[in-house]
Parts: C-alpha cells; sequence; structure tokens
C-alpha cells in the first residue's frame, strides 16, 4: 500500500502518533470501559483532561496569567460575529486589514455591527503582498486592529506583528498557531479553529487578555456568545465538543514530545523553505506571492494550465498525495504543510511535481 500523504487545508492531517493513541483507547479510555465521548463532560476524568490541555496550551504558548483561554463550539467563523459583539462596547468603529479570503469575511460580518474601516487592503494586489504598514490609515480611537496572521486560501502570511499602539490587536491565526512561538502579550485576543494545527474540527481557542474581558458585549449578544459567561463556565456553558477537546490535548502532547514551538518552527521552516526554492528554480510551476509574506502554512502555486492543474491533482491523488487542488476561488494547487506534515511528506511531493513537469513540462 503507497503511504498517504494529506496535504488537505482543514480538516487536515493529524500526526500519525496522536491518531494512534486515541485508536488504542478509542473503545476503553482509562480502563473506565466506555470511550472518552461517552462520559460527561462534568465528570472528574473529563475536567482533568479539560484543566491539562489548558496547562498544556498555556506552557506551550508561554500565556500570561492575565489571559483567558476558552475552548469555544461554532468554529473560527463564529468568531467573526462574536468578536466585535463582545469588543465593540462603546466604540463605533473597528479597523480591518484585508489580506485574504478569510479577513474579508471577517470584515463582512463585522459590519453587521460597526462602521468597518479597511486600514490597509491586499486586494488592489491581488493578495499577493500586504501594504507596509506605514501606508496604513490611522486607526487611532478605534475598538481594536484585526487581522488574519495567515490566509489560507491566498497563501499570504504576516512576518512582523502590526504595531498597533494602545488600540488592542485581534488576530486571527486559525492556519498557524502552534506553528512557531509567538509573544502573546503582544495581542488582546487570538484565536484558532483546531482543525488545521491542533487537531480535529468542532473546537476554537479563544486567547483572551482580562482588559479585553472588562468590555461590555452588545446587549443583544446570546449568552453563549458571551466571553464572561463561558469563561465563568470554564468553556462548558453548553455541551462541548468534548472529543474535539480530548483530540487538542493530543495533539499538544505530541507538540511538547516533538520539542516544543521552536521545533516546530525550524521544522516548518524548512519545508516552507524547500517547497519554494523548487517552484522558484522551475518556471512549469508559478507562485506570485511577494517572498516577504510567503505562507509557511499553504504552499499555493500555478502550472501553465487548468487542464494541467486537474491532471496534476488527477495524478498526485494516484500517488498517494491528497488535498493538493487549490480552494475553488482561487483555483490552482495549494499544499497545506501544517505541524503534522513530515518532511518526508514535503520531499515526496517534490519528487512528484518533478516527475510530472518531466512528463508535461
Ligand atoms: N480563518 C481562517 C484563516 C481559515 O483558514 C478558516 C477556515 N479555513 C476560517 C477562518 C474559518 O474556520 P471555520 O471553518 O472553523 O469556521
Amino acid at each position: 500500500m503507497t503511504q498517504t500523504y494529506n496535504f488537505n487545508a482543514g480538516p487536515a492531517m493529524i500526526p500519525v502518533e496522536v491518531m494512534q493513541k486515541a485508536h488504542d483507547e478509542f473503545l476503553d479510555w482509562q480502563n473506565m470501559g466506555v470511550s472518552i465521548m461517552e462520559i460527561s463532560h462534568r465528570s472528574k476524568e473529563f475536567i482533568e483532561v479539560a484543566k491539562q490541555v489548558e496547562r498544556d496550551l498555556r506552557d506551550l504558548l508561554v500565556i500570561p496569567d492575565d489571559y483567558h483561554v476558552l475552548f469555544l463550539p461554532g468554529g473560527a467563523r463564529t468568531q467573526f460575529s462574536t468578536i466585535p459583539m463582545n469588543l465593540l462596547d462603546k466604540y463605533d468603529r473597528i479597523a480591518y486589514v484585508r489580506s485574504g479570503l478569510w479577513s474579508g469575511y471577517a470584515i463582512d460580518e463585522a459590519r453587521c455591527y460597526a462602521d468597518v474601516k479597511v486600514v490597509a487592503d491586499a486586494e488592489p494586489f491581488n493578495y499577493l503582498t500586504i501594504p507596509p504598514q506605514t501606508e496604513w490609515q490611522d486607526f487611532e480611537d478605534m475598538a481594536y486592529l484585526y487581522y488574519a496572521d495567515n490566509e489560507t486560501v491566498h497563501g499570504l502570511e504576516f512576518n512582523y506583528v502590526p504595531d498597533a499602539g494602545h488600540v488592542p490587536l485581534v488576530v486571527d491565526m486559525s492556519s498557524n498557531l502552534l506553528s512557531r512561538p509567538i509573544d502573546v502579550s503582544q495581542y488582546g485576543l487570538i484565536y484558532a479553529c483546531a482543525q488545521k494545527n491542533i487537531g480535529m474540527a468542532g473546537i476554537t481557542i479563544v486567547i483572551i487578555s482580562d482588559e479585553l474581558m472588562q468590555r461590555k458585549p452588545l446587549a443583544a449578544t446570546p449568552n453563549m456568545f458571551r466571553y464572561q459567561v463561558q469563561a465563568d463556565n470554564e468553556s462548558m456553558y453548553n455541551t462541548p465538543p468534548t472529543y474535539s477537546w480530548y483530540m487538542t490535548g493530543l495533539v499538544l502532547q505530541w507538540l511538547k514530545q516533538q520539542g516544543g514551538l521552536s521545533a516546530m518552527a525550524e521544522r516548518n521552516q524548512r519545508k516552507a523553505e524547500k517547497l519554494y526554492q523548487f517552484i522558484d528554480q522551475h518556471d512549469f510551476y508559478q507562485n506570485k506571492v511577494d517572498h516577504d509574506f510567503r505562507s509557511r502554512m499553504n504552499v499555493v502555486f500555478q502550472l501553465p494550465s487548468v487542464a494541467l492543474e486537474n491532471d496534476f491533482v488527477k495524478q498526485s491523488e494516484k500517488a498517494g498525495l491528497i488535498g493538493l487542488k487549490g480552494h475553488r476561488c482561487v483555483g490552482g494547487i495549494r499544499a497545506s504543510i501544517y505541524n503534522a506534515m513530515p518532511e518526508k511528506g514535503v520531499d515526496i511531493l517534490i519528487e512528484f511535481m518533478r516527475e510530472f513537469e518531466r512528463q508535461h513540462g
């Protein structure tokens, strides 16, 4: 059997060691004779899992004590509205950076709640670069400054943390949280869905400063979407997605065994560099993203024609390389190479690309 390498953008590959452990204890967790997905979220056993997940996340990201960590249902997209509902408070304007599809969707949603100012826009540059911060419009006196650190569809990733001055910085790290160390204290709120680097779909991590937690949500905000209500209930205001929470825990333990986020960052850098280097040396493959902002997580590229791209996807699947079709909005090819993708998977992809070019170039 050919080994399968999964390049899907999310739900994405999960480390094989994590899948094996989940498999081993699927029917009988901690000798309880039942699966973890069958036990109460209020049982002492599950509460211990939840606490350990938070401890591990705090360790890995070095989260300061004055930050709350929430594990919420609804995916990242729910945060597109939850964030303005909770953080607008007395403000009436919010600043957003549009660097790709996902920050664009977040802007559309935020417009339901406030006057949104797009202070920097990559759209006129076809999302191939991000305008330098010196050219951004002023966002003083706004509720917060929002951006997406990695644009999963366009393959565009920030290589710096925007300077927001005294305005709180809110970031969507759905497709790159845990891929490298970050300084949490630079942000007011960080969020990420789990199905890329953190585990399986169903749970979203929100890390929010105590200062932002003090803001008053809009009156019509449902309790489920109030950060303070979730914090008061230890993210168990309703029945949480327990299995996704547990899987997150297994991934965090795996990350620690791998040497933590510095080790992951080195590995991710090496994987991405290899792939971009190959693309740059072969005209048959094109990636036009500004080199400073090329994503380490989602490597997008085009072939000389759509017919060749379709054939590339078909042939790659036969070779055990799945999930390489680009997002339906932009087409092309996309290789998502999150934490769980071993370096060997990237090597095999490069060899496949070399051979495909030899046959069709
Ligand atoms: N933000 C980014 C950067 C994403 O990549 C995605 C999903 N691909 C989302 C938000 C939306 O996530 P979800 O499907 O969990 O709502």
